[in-house]
């Protein structure tokens, strides 16, 4: 560990008296785990779970016996994947309800709210039952029932007349909650389209980047439980994501003494929660943390011994010292020069924190030492511009504490996630697809999604067929009415499928919406850096195990499924068939059974082929006397590995180190043109996937594609920085990037419980701000935008920062009176009405009680179903990770006699001057070799690696 100096008198005693955790100690006591998977074991056992025997809770006192089929299955409802258990009623053949899955390693029979309200969204009676087709002009509310068959066939057409032409890049499926791991991108290569379009830069990117140029993977996995310190750059316990499974540890991790740090303008619940509540202005973290680093720096809190092994540090010196001796102690003293300006006075003027909190916390990191816990989700790195900034300089806290990968520590969350092996890939697509990556954006971490509609309306392309998956750009996008115009207009998208459980905002422009199953209506396979281990869990269609169980015949999910509701797995495959009915296209082959040649895979073969390959699972099945596929069907997890560390030491294998180089100075191993590792300390190990194979202080990717003044972490100010305020104008920032915990992005309209207890989303305005307004609890207020305005309420509370506004997004969901009926629950009904290069949306109607043959919908006792906030937002990308930078700089104002709650007006003629605007921040490729993106970054559903050059006139058709 990190920690060196020697402990004062009163830390002795202190530690000795145990009034404080043992932080001196050289050999780290083991901290043993909370529970262990199936350690609850109140919950029916496992053998049990065909004929499990309760009493009905509702029944009471009358002692009524119900006999159950307990299912496992998993949570859809983020993106952690909880562990659920199913009870099938065994007398009516339906679930009755959900319950954590003890046997699952990540949630560990726990869930949050929204696991057990599955319940709901299969039983909402508003959902989809059957493929509806449009019938009048898109967006004009008619619709009609279509067969499956009709749908596919016309669909597949569309796709082959496309292959045939070779217009591979007018397929595109766009997904908003994945999950499906590696699935689609098989499909898509499969295909041969590059056509994987996603959310991730609205939701995540632009920590990813951070995360990525230090270390070549993007996503941090802190290790809670074991830590001393955690750090959370956290709207909520990551927005929600993660939101149960790390609650649990960093609980667990709090419980052994662990101490909790929250940066967050909000007291969040989890900052509530916290021993320091650090409220920094919005988009100023990278400041605070900066300055933290240098404290640590200065004060020799840092760990050598990692940090000489692990950092391009002599790259650095090269690079920007050439004239010094190429040393450790020089290193440090260059690095403590390039951070001088970070004092915590300037960091306290910046962020509004206390010096003193900043230094206290910064202490406490270099105490922990490899012990330290952090993470950035969303939050900071989803809200600036420059937002990326924040996870590469709280990385660089973990760099310098040597708290990379350790116990206790944070590992890349590749090494806690497992990656299946498929029966067939398919290889490298030919093509790259400007609609997703294109020249102005090389860096960016993921596809420019949220541009679509912009490079639509500029012509840079079009769609023939659009696929939305789980996906509702009108109403979680910003721009949502730049969406709403695009999908309108067939010249830009030819068709438009929605693939949907629920009617949504967006389907309502659909040509298609086919109703696809819920959590526990389809099969998936899940993996997340839920902790420090590694497992992998099994979505499995209840209905489906339940009728196999009892011997019921069925052939597809839809036969057991409400409804004709389909899962996606059958339909890709069904889908792919018609497509190329006798294989000339070359797409069919990838979708034959491995067992059975020359024949159509089915779902159970598509699952059998993965379990049987996964570490460890045929023999653990095999002691139950179980195949890998029935082991999984039993349990509904696997834990692959109990525990995943510092993997940067793994040897590099005999085969990669035969014929392989090493090179004298950087001792990187390369081997065919490729580095395979590195040697530290005499050993080869692999180290980590950058260019360097170290942690990158120095970025030379960075320098090379035109940012420079990026080469090492620095703190970017925000678009929504103070100085871009004119408070006597009434601006404010206003941070939208949180939600209510209970809350599903745009998925909790159908789940009554949730939306019972969480319907509405006022501003939060601190009470000095309110009283610049004069404003009080539940007073309206109309917020400005750039392209313009919302009329909400205000929450007046002391847990905002003063002079800083927030909304919760995932409220305020629409529809319009043609629309289907849908999420009744939640949706306000509205008029949406053209005016100028503008649109004025106002609600006709809030949420009323409705009859149905569930009781509870005539007993809704709320009316107000918040507002609409997002599609008042601009789009501003990111110009280097290409992150929409979510937070606004807005310009509140009473309301007059004339506004009205809910009310929204959005001019897109400005909304496409902002993007214009954004767009000239950019410095478009090529980089080095003429390149479109660097070789060494991620990119979905990657191409032949001749695409990525320039040069190569990369879209020809071939
Ligand atoms: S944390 Fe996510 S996956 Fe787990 S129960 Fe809650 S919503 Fe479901």
């Amino acid at each position: 560990m990190s920690y060196k100096h020697n402990p004062s008198l009163i830390e002795k005693i202190a530690e000795s008296l145990k009034i404080i955790p043992g932080l001196h100690d050289e050999e780290e006591a083991s901290i043993d785990r909370l529970t262990e998977p199936g350690d609850l074991t109140k919950y029916p056992p496992p053998e049990q779970w065909n004929d499990w025997n309760e009493y009905e809770a509702k029944g009471w006192a009358r002692k009524e016996k119900k006999n159950y089929s307990i299912v496992p299955t998993t949570c859809f409802n983020c993106e952690s994947a909880c562990g659920l258990l199913a009870y099938v009623d065994r007398t009516t053949g339906n679930v009755r309800k959900f319950e954590g899955n003890p046997y699952h390693p990540g949630s560990r029979g726990r869930n949050c709210a929204k696991g057990p309200a599955t319940i709901n969204q299969i039983n909402d009676t508003d959902r989809i039952m059957y493929p509806m087709k449009r019938k009048g002009e898109r967006g004009s509310g008619e619709w009609e029932r279509a067969s499956w068959d009709e749908v596919l066939d016309d669909i597949a057409g569309k796709i082959r007349k496309a292959l045939q032409e070779e217009r591979n890049d007018e397929i595109v499926y766009h997904v908003g909650r994945p999950g499906h791991e590696g699935y689609m991108d098989r499909v898509l290569k499969g295909w041969g389209v590059d056509g994987h379009n996603s959310h991730t830069n609205i939701c995540s990117s632009g920590a990813r980047f951070g995360y990525n140029l230090w270390q070549g993977y993007d996503r941090p996995s802190p290790d809670h439980a074991n830590s001393k310190f955690i750090l959370l750059i956290s709207a909520h316990l990551e927005s929600g994501h993660y939101f149960n499974p790390h609650a649990q540890r960093i609980m667990e991790g709090m419980m052994k003494g662990a101490k909790l740090a929250v940066m967050d303008p909000r007291l969040s619940n989890t900052a509530s929660m916290s021993n320091y509540w650090m409220p920094t202005y919005p988009g100023t973290e990278a400041a605070a943390l900066l300055a933290m680093a240098k404290v640590i720096l200065e004060e020799g809190l840092y760990n050598r011994k990692y940090m000489e092994n692990w950092v391009n540090w002599e790259e650095y010196l090269e690079a920007k010292h050439p004239n010094l001796d190429v040393t450790f102690e020089n290193f440090i003293e260059q690095t403590i020069e390039e951070y001088k300006e970070y004092t915590p006075e300037f960091a306290e003027a910046e962020t509004g924190v206390k010096a003193e909190t900043i230094i206290e916390v910064a202490r406490e990191i270099g105490m922990a030492g490899t012990r330290f816990a952090c993470h950035n989700w969303r939050s900071a790195g989803s809200g600036n511009l420059g937002g990326w900034a924040v996870a590469r300089t709280l990385q660089f806290l973990s760099v310098l504490t040597g708290a990379v990968g350790t116990v206790g520590g944070t590992s890349p969350s590749a090494w806690n996630k497992f990656h299946p092996q498929f029966f067939d890939v398919p290889p490298a697509h030919k093509f790259w697809n400007e609609l997703h990556y294109p020249v102005e954006f090389p860096l960016a971490f993921h596809e420019m999604s949220q541009l679509l509609p912009h490079f639509l309306k500029e012509k840079r392309g079009k769609l023939a067929v659009y696929f939305t998956r789980v996906f509702n750009p009108v109403w979680t996008y910003p721009d949502g009415f730049s969406w709403i115009e695009a999908l309108s207009d067939k010249r830009m998208i030819d068709m438009h499928i929605a693939l949907t459980p629920t009617w949504n905002e967006t389907s309502y422009f659909a040509d298609y919406v086919l109703p696809m199953g819920h959590a526990s209506e389809r099969h998936d396979i899940n993996s997340y850096e839920t902790h420090s281990g590694m497992w992998i869990a099994f979505r499995q269609p209840v209905l489906r195990e339940y009728a196999r169980r009892e011997g019921t015949p069925f052939e597809f999910t839809y036969d057991v499924n409400p409804g004709e509701v389909w899962e996606e797995d059958e339909f890709w495959i069904e889908l792919s068939w018609r497509i190329d009915p006798d294989g000339s296209l070359g797409v069919r082959k990838h979708f034959e059974s491995p067992y059975r040649k020359g024949e159509k895979i089915n779902v159970d073969e598509y699952y059998q082929y993965i379990f049987e390959n996964v570490k460890g699972l045929p023999e653990a099945a095999e002691k139950e006397g179980m195949k890998p596929l029935e082991y999984m069907r039993k349990y509904g997890a696997f834990e692959v590995e109990k525990s995943s560390y510092e993997k940067n030491l793994n040897e590099v294998s005999t085969d990669d180190l035969k014929g392989s180089n090493t090179d004298k100075k950087t001792r990187v191993i390369s081997k065919d043109g490729k580095n395979v590792g590195i040697e530290v300390d005499g050993k080869a190990v692999v180290g980590f996937p950058t260019p360097s194979r170290r942690q990158e202080f120095y970025s030379k990717t960075m320098v090379d594609w035109k940012w420079p003044e990026y080469d090492i972490p620095k703190y970017i100010k925000s678009h929504v920085h103070e100085e871009e305020m004119d408070r006597d104008k009434g601006d404010y920032p206003l941070v939208p990037t949180f939600r209510l915990p209970v809350l599903i992005h745009s998925r909790s309209g159908n789940a009554k419980w949730l939306t019972e207890i969480a319907n509405r989303n006022p501003i939060w305005m601190h009470p000095e701000d309110a009283a610049k307004f004069d404003l009080t609890d539940g007073d309206m207020i109309k917020v400005n935008t750039e392209i313009g305005y919302f009329v909400d309420r205000v929450w007046v509370t002391e847990g905002m920062k003063p002079g800083v506004v927030a909304c919760s997004h995932h409220l305020g969901r629409w529809r319009r009176p043609q629309d289907q009926e849908g999420n009744r629950w939640a949706t306000n009904t509205v008029s949406i009405d053209k005016e100028g290069t503008g649109w004025k949306m106002s609600v006709l109607q809030g949420i009323r009680p409705f009859k149905s043959t569930d009781n509870d919908t005539s007993r809704i006792f709320w009316s107000d179903g918040g507002v609409h906030q997002n599609i008042t937002f601009p789009v501003h990308p990111d110009p280097i990770s290409g992150m929409h930078c979510w937070h606004q700089k807005v310009r509140l104002e009473n309301v007059s006699p004339e506004d009205r709650y809910g009310d929204i007006f959005v001019d897109t003629a400005k909304s496409q001057e902002v993007y214009r605007k954004w767009m000239e921040m950019t410095r478009p490729a090529p980089g080095p070799d003429n390149l479109r993106r660097p070789l060494w970054f991620a990119r979905v559903n990657k191409p032949t690696i001749d695409k990525f050059y320039l040069s190569d006139k990369s879209n020809e058709k071939t």
